[in-house]
């Protein structure tokens, strides 16, 4: 992890939701390009989002995150 990961985890949330300023958005999308931790853990948030949207459920099942875990980590072997 390099530094502004605290910062970049911080806000990936409300980057997620669209509840950040501009400013902040574009210092994220940076440190996301730099950073394959940080990606990592957007790209869950992303998909997580959306499997929670389309299922309708608040409380995403455990075997989801292994499920998706495992998408991301095949998915960063290919790159
Ligand atoms: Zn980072």
């Amino acid at each position: 992890m390099s530094s502004g990961c605290d910062h970049a985890i911080e806000y990936i949330y409300q980057y997620l939701d669209d509840e950040i300023s501009l400013a902040h958005s574009s210092r994220i999308k940076l440190h996301l390009r730099r950073c394959s931790s940080c990606m990592n853990a957007y790209e869950f948030e992303t998909k997580l989002k959306i499997v929670i949207r389309e299922r309708g459920h608040t409380e995403p099942p455990p075997e989801l995150f292994d499920q998706l875990r495992t998408m991301i980590e095949e998915e960063g072997k290919q790159r």
